[in-house]
């Protein structure tokens, strides 16, 4: 896949530390909620390649990406201190864990994945599907507090969890009324792996949900 210059329309703080990273859309370039790109860049004489997962509902005119930022990483504090209309070198879209219109579908989100979910999501609900969303976040800093509260309001269930217990529960509650909901996980391994835990002793299939852990 081709490596193309995608420009960045906004950087917005979305949490503590976290942004919402606004690109416009490459011509041509067809996108999926839940896929990832590759970001390439030279920072401070050294190369760095990170992935980052589309967090809006669409790629239509613009995408965006949230950036979780890693304050001793060696990337994602160079991402996201980017200005507008900087040019990033993307590729992709890459991925099969994406929103494939089914039509109900229930996601957990973890840390910056809480983007990744909010897109699948918000599709899901713009497409006339059934939806969910738990997000899973830290006590002091809830990524994408107001989109979280907008889909609320659109009557799309919402769980806000701060820890283990409070996932289990909100997955029981989806599992209990809509046992074949495709599930998906958005977030790094610790969460990805703890929501397949919920998701398998709430009765579920581990190998039927759609898990994209960022490593
Ligand atoms: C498919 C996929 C999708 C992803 N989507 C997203 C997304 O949507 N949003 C998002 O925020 N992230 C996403 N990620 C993660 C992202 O690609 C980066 O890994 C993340 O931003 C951290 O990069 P970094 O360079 O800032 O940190 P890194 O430099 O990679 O470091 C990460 C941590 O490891 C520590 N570390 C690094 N090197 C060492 C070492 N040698 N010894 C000890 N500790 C070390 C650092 O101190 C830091 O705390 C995704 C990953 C994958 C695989």
């Amino acid at each position: 896949m081709d490596e193309r210059s995608a420009k960045i329309v906004s950087i917005t703080p979305v949490g503590e530390e976290t942004v919402a990273i606004e690109l416009e859309t490459p011509d041509g370039m067809v996108a999926k909620p839940g896929q990832f790109f590759l970001i390439r860049a030279t920072v401070e004489g050294e190369e760095f390649a990170r992935h980052y997962t589309m967090s809006s509902p669409d790629a239509e005119e613009t995408f965006e990406l949230t950036v979780g930022i890693d304050p001793e990483g060696d990337f994602s504090p160079w991402l996201a201190s980017r200005e507008p209309g900087d040019l990033l070198s993307i590729t992709g879209p890459f991925g099969r864990i994406f929103y494939d219109g089914e039509p109900d579908s229930a996601i957990l989100a973890g840390g910056p994945g809480i983007g990744a979910g909010l897109g699948v999501a918000e599709r899901a609900h713009r497409d006339g599907g059934q939806t969910t969303l738990i997000a899973r976040c830290e006590p002091d800093d809830l990524p994408h507090e107001r989109r979280l509260a907008t889909l609320a309001s659109s009557d799309v269930p919402v769980f806000i969890c701060r820890d283990e217990r409070s996932i289990a529960s909100a997955v029981s509650a989806v599992m209990a009324e809509r046992p074949d909901t495709q599930w998906f996980v958005f977030g790094f391994r610790p969460f990805a792996s703890l929501a397949r835990d919920a998701i398998v002793d709430a009765g579920g299939v581990g190998d039927d949900a759609k898990i994209e852990s960022y490593g």
